[in-house]
């Protein structure tokens, strides 16, 4: 019954590829056969964070010798570490875009896939309870029908084979996007804005994953919470994030 499923599954994947072929997620090219998410052309052209990073949060650095970014030099972070696939250039926020508010729900198979590649090994050894996404308001999430973060929570959860809990975490108060707002208005317009439910007390070690990075506000603020109900350890996973210098 299940390898009739599986033909069944993979004849339906057959077909709607037909109708809707997959398409590089940078220039939006039809994919040829052996490329998968992003066009050969494109993929080498995408701005992978590369050594050196900055120790505590992954953003790019200027040389080797500077251990910490401009921002983690400035404020310290209450998360544990943090990792990144791409900065936060032109070519990517297009894409993100499209991934948010086109519905190209597809690409975060890519996204999960990157990140595991070139931080499978780190994340395995963290040894996580859970993968966590940071969550959406409900009217936001009803509005756009999907949390991006879980999305690629949910690919990165499956391939390290950590349970994905998406009802750990909840934003209750419907906050301004982060972009429109400077440093401290960043602050402010988080505090209060998460709460965690009772069952985070069986875990010790956390995953938290989000799209988008830029001062490392909104993973403070869901670390804190953690922290105060009894993690011991929050690395963050980031798709994009900005530049260290
Ligand atoms: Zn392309
Ligand atoms: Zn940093």
């Amino acid at each position: 019954m299940k390898q009739l499923a599986n033909v069944v599954k993979k004849g339906g994947r057959r077909i709607l590829n037909v109708l809707y072929p997959p398409k590089c997620l940078i220039c939006e090219v039809i994919l040829a056969p052996d490329e998968y998410g992003c066009c050969h052309s494109c993929a080498g052209k995408l701005p992978f964070i590369e050594p050196p990073y900055c120790l505590k949060c992954g953003k790019p650095v200027y040389s080797a010798e500077t251990e910490y970014c401009m921002d983690c030099q400035k404020q310290s972070h209450v998360f544990t570490k943090g990792i990144a696939l791409w900065s936060y250039d032109e070519q990517v926020r297009k894409a993100v875009y499209r991934f948010k508010y086109k519905n190209r729900r597809e690409y975060a198979g890519y996204f999960g896939e990157e990140l595991i590649k070139r931080y499978g090994r780190q994340m395995r050894g963290w040894d996580a309870d859970a993968v966590i996404p940071v969550p959406l308001h409900k009217k936001r999430l009803k509005r756009r029908g999907f949390n991006q973060a879980e999305l690629i929570a949910k690919e990165i959860g499956r391939r390290l084979e950590v349970p994905v809990e998406p009802d750990m975490v909840f934003r209750i108060v419907n906050t301004r996007p982060q972009k429109e707002l400077n440093e401290k208005e960043r602050h402010k317009n988080l505090k209060n804005a998460f709460k965690i439910s009772k069952n985070v007390v069986k875990l010790k070690k956390i995953i938290l994953v989000d799209d988008i990075y830029t001062t490392g506000a909104t993973a403070d603020a869901i670390a804190r919470l953690l922290l105060r109900a009894g993690v011991e350890k929050i690395y963050v996973v980031i798709l994009c994030i900005g530049k260290g210098y």
